[in-house]
């Protein structure tokens, strides 16, 4: 018998075009295959540096994503009550000519009254640009919400941090340890990765309370108890230093170990390094015994100086560092009950991490010269590396935790060197690269400067003359003074509240926010539909840009509807969110491969157009004329710096790289090469970037930086201390009384572990149960919800339980949870999971919906046993009987506390659907068909 034949590979197109994908964050580079105009097929692109050719679940349902009912149509101006749903559709002109005669007199008296906020968007230089020539300090996107702790962390210790700032030497390493990383997270890249690195037979620690996705295929997993990761890593350090297994080499030359830290008591130099009269830090010689500034050529660092200066004995931060973990406080045997892990398990994995750094340690045979002149022969690697997300950020205690994380990494000597942690350009870049915040609003004017930054001490906060919080959400505050990427969790709530003022336009982009990116889902939804006195919103207009029905349409006064992302420009911009990798600087595009067939318009260019007709500054000539056509007008035309664009690549005559003039053919010249650009870093520039002579110079050529600038990596946290020291009196500018305590406590510049403030503000025995979402690895997000392919892979999501809490409750499969936190309850379905830890409970994030919304039938599972557990936290924390209400975010930077929730589980009578359960949302796009078809044929 002859085998039938099948063509593996039939024809399903008539032209391929190269794009970015955008089903979740990664940016993979897609070829989209186009059968008369319409999408047939995608499949990855084998040239593009990001995936190489590999497509994940989610990238290839993109076809689903652009055929998806629940896409937003045309313009729509509210008709019925917020949270109606009721709209009617009226034409772009009319749409722009409303949001223009809202926003221009806020403009004109006072621009801080429009809040504009964006979700996990990926243009947010441009976006930023447009709310900072509006003139309103209240702009930020999401991180606040999702992991500004992992960001500022990084950023304040060595000068980036995980995903898209750097990724581990795949081709090098040997031991990977990632912590509470959600398998969707840097999907594709790291998948890829822990294919090679697993093909080599190179090895997986999984610190993770859940074992799924990338936990699920670790050679080891350690089940942590949520909140302890800064107790268990600083348990590591203080196992690795007792053995003295940490990289003397690497910290005396490299990171600010060995300066010295002024000891002088009460004085308001007390806990800052010692300066020379060029601010340079000072380190001690060991050749000439004698003090010099840390950089000077030939150099080298003492760790274990001391100094005597006017009585006092300074000694250096690595010191410092060594009697902080060296106390028994953090033994194993004294932090194992908490963490849940066993001290024979720590001393093992220390031991682990020191074996393969030290003795698996390697030369590249590449020399390179050091920012001190000092020409190094060979490249010493470590194959150590790690990784970390949300899991670790998303508590209140995260930012400590994230540091703590950094901290072990720099002890290693794993940063910047084969088989390491290694930056993407443009990072590194140090706390001293980037702006501080700018809050100063003026009637009709551009704000003074970008909105978000890094603050360097109590003088870059953002506090009007009288104190009072100059931004809504009340970032880079005595409350949480590092706020990089501000607190869009508070928005809403502090503008129902009109504290610290009332606003007049909250004008929101790709954020689901009443719904699964609000804490306090319920609270958030009667905060935006609440009428004052006079029977007006007390949030009086709400502006709106999705491509989809998203719960949030309902409650908006103006939609502006997004196209998907296969119809439109974008720019992944160096001066953004880039796609680079370690050894390339790169950018990429997206532009209309398909045309949208409504009418709907990406928002970038309805952007652009807003701008024209408020005639901010940056959008209109001295004429007041349009400066741009649209956005693809304006990736190609605007200047940032003279030379400096949006995109890097093919600049000037179509051969210059980062710097260079205007190119009008600069799109083509992107779509013809893939939708993407690179530039390889050149080998001697490859590793030690922050030191390397060769990449600084480099990257000055791109355009990063205008001039180099080593620096060295921040054990100990300077800025932090500068808050510190205004918590104990110094300076002009003072801390409210009641925030000096937690400013001493929680800014220490040194690591410093405390519990999640949740467990202190609630009554841990009546909730004795922690409980965690997780993004699934085929759903990004809530923008999976549409996707007829991606439903069937996660249309519910129920609450896994793990077998000691399955077993106390008796829990059989098809059974029912109450599940109870201090602010409110909700009963769910459950699912038995073992690979969890034993007080933990957890389900998928953002998989449930309300009926009418995502054109999904009423009954469907996502609305009938789906569920949030939003319902359960708040943004506030319970009251503590100080009269005040306390953040439910991390003290530092504000970053919400997500995974702080504490609750109290029972077996319940099966509900007809999940509780709590909320009335059927009007669609504004009707609900899909009963089936959706499309045959391609050759
Ligand atoms: S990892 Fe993300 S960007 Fe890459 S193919 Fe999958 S969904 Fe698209």
């Amino acid at each position: 018998m002859t085998a039938p034949v099948v063509d593996t590979s039939p024809k399903v197109s008539d032209e391929i075009r190269k794009t970015t994908c955008y089903m979740c964050a990664c940016r993979c580079g897609i070829n989209v295959h186009l059968k008369d105009g319409k999408v047939a097929y995608i499949e990855g692109n084998r040239d593009h540096p990001v995936n190489k050719g590999v497509l994940c679940a989610k990238g290839s349902s993109g076809i689903m994503q652009v055929n998806a009912p629940s896409r937003l149509r045309a313009p729509l101006k509210r008709t019925g009550p917020r949270g109606s749903g009721e709209f009617q559709e009226i034409s772009w002109e009319e749409a722009l000519e409303l949001a223009r005669s809202w926003l221009e007199p806020v403009r004109k008296s006072a621009p801080e009254k429009l809040a504009f906020f964006t979700g996990r968007d990926q243009s947010q230089s441009f976006t930023s640009f447009w709310a900072q020539n509006f003139g309103t300090p209240n702009y930020a996107a999401h991180g606040g919400f999702c992991s500004v702790n992992m960001a500022t962390a990084g950023i304040y210790t060595m000068g980036g941090a995980f995903w898209e700032f750097g990724q581990p030497d795949w081709d090098h390493t040997k031991l990977f340890m990632i912590f509470g990383v959600a398998e969707d997270h840097d999907s594709n890249p790291i998948k890829m990765g822990l294919g090679k690195l697993k093909a080599r037979g190179g090895k997986v620690i999984g610190v993770n309370p859940i074992r799924s996705g990338y936990n699920a295929i670790a050679d080891e997993w350690v089940g942590i108890t949520p909140g302890t990761d800064g107790l268990f890593i600083s348990s590591l350090i203080h196992v690795l230093l007792k053995a003295g297994k940490v990289d003397l080499s690497y910290l005396a030359q490299f990171t600010n170990a060995p300066c010295l830290v002024n000891a002088t008591p009460g004085s308001s130099e007390e806990g800052l390094l010692i300066r020379n009269d060029d601010g340079k830090p000072l380190v001690i010689d060991r050749a000439s015994g004698t003090l010099q500034p840390f950089d000077k050529q030939g150099v080298k660092p003492d760790l274990a100086a001391q100094v005597d200066m006017d009585g006092v004995t300074h000694k250096t931060v690595f010191q410092h560092l060594a009697d902080r973990f060296l106390s028994d406080d953090h033994s194993p045997e004294a932090v194992s009950e908490q963490c849940g892990v066993r001290p024979g398990r720590i001393r093992a994995i220390a031991a682990e991490l020191a074996r393969v750094a030290f003795e698996e340690a390697f030369e590249l045979d590449q020399p390179w010269t050091d920012f001190r002149g000092t020409r190094h022969e060979k490249m010493l690697g470590r194959p150590v590396s790690f990784h970390a997300m949300r899991g670790i950020s998303a508590h209140s205690n995260g930012f400590q935790t994230c540091r703590a994380l950094h901290v072990l990494q720099i002890l290693l000597g794993t940063v910047e060197v084969p088989g390491g942690f290694r930056f993407k350009p443009p990072y590194p870049k140090p706390v001293e690269a980037h702006p501080t915040p700018h809050c100063h609003s003026k009637p009709d004017c551009p704000l003074d400067g970008p909105h978000l930054g890094f603050v360097r001490s109590p003088a870059d906060l953002a506090l009007k003359e009288d104190g009072t919080p100059a931004r809504i959400d009340k970032a880079f505050t005595w409350e949480n003074p590092l706020s990089a990427h501000g607190l869009m969790h508070m928005v809403i709530s502090n503008a129902h509240a009109g504290d610290p003022y009332k606003i007049d336009t909250l004008f929101l982009y790709m954020a689901n926010m009443a719904w699964n990116s609000s804490m306090n889902t319920r609270g958030v939804m009667d905060m935006l539909t609440d009428k004052d006195e006079n029977g007006d919103y007390v949030i009086p207009r709400i502006i709106y840009s999705d491509a989809y029905s998203s719960e949030m349409v309902a409650y908006a006064d103006l939609i502006l509807p997004d196209t998907t992302y296969l119809e439109r420009h974008d720019c992944i911009s160096l001066l953004d969110r880039p796609i680079c990798e370690a050894d390339a600087a790169a950018d990429a595009i997206r532009w209309p491969v398909i045309e949208p067939d409504r009418d709907v318009r990406g928002f970038q260019s309805v952007l652009v157009d807003l701008g024209a007709r408020l005639k901010l500054p940056g959008f209109v000539d001295e004429n007041g004329a349009a400066l741009y056509k649209d956005y693809a007008d304006y990736m190609v035309n605007h200047q940032r710096r003279p030379g400096i664009g949006p995109l890097a690549g093919f600049r000037g005559n179509g051969t210059q790289t980062g710097r260079g003039d205007v190119n009008p053919d600069q799109l083509q010249r992107y779509i013809d090469n893939g939708s993407f650009f690179v530039e390889h870093v050149p080998d001697e520039a490859s590793y030690y970037k922050p030191w390397n002579a060769a990449y600084q110079d480099w990257a000055v050529g791109l355009g990063f930086y205008d001039a180099p600038q080593p620096y060295l990596f921040q054990l100990y946290a300077e800025p932090l201390r500068r808050f510190q020291l205004a918590a104990e009196g110094h300076g002009e500018r003072q801390p409210p009384d009641h925030l000096r305590q937690q400013i001493k406590d929680y800014l220490d510049p040194l690591p410093v572990w405390y519990p999640p403030i949740e467990d202190g503000a609630v009554d841990t025995e009546a909730y004795p149960v922690h409980a965690l979402t997780q993004r699934p690895m085929a759903m990004y997000h809530s923008w999976g919800s549409q996707n007829a392919w991606l439903r069937q892979i996660h249309g519910r999501n129920p609450l896994y339980v793990p077998t000691k809490i399955w077993q106390e409750n008796g829990f059989n499969d098809g059974d029912w949870a109450r599940l109870t936190s201090v602010h409110g309850e909700i009963t769910v379905p459950v699912a038995h999971m073992a690979g969890l830890n034993e007080n933990t409970v957890w389900t998928w994030n953002a998989i449930g919906k309300r009926k009418g919304a995502w054109a999904l039938d009423d009954d469907a599972p996502e609305a009938t046993s789906g569920f949030l557990l939003n319902h359960l936290i708040h943004e506030l924390l319970p009251p503590k009987g100080d009269g005040l209400r306390w953040s439910n975010s991390d003290p530092v930077t504000g970053q919400a506390a997500w995974f702080d929730l504490r609750v109290r589980i029972e077996k319940a009578s099966a509900p007809a659907e999940s509780q709590p359960a909320f009335g059927p949302l009007k669609s504004p796009v009707g609900k899909g068909p009963a089936t959706v078809q499309q045959k391609v044929t050759s």
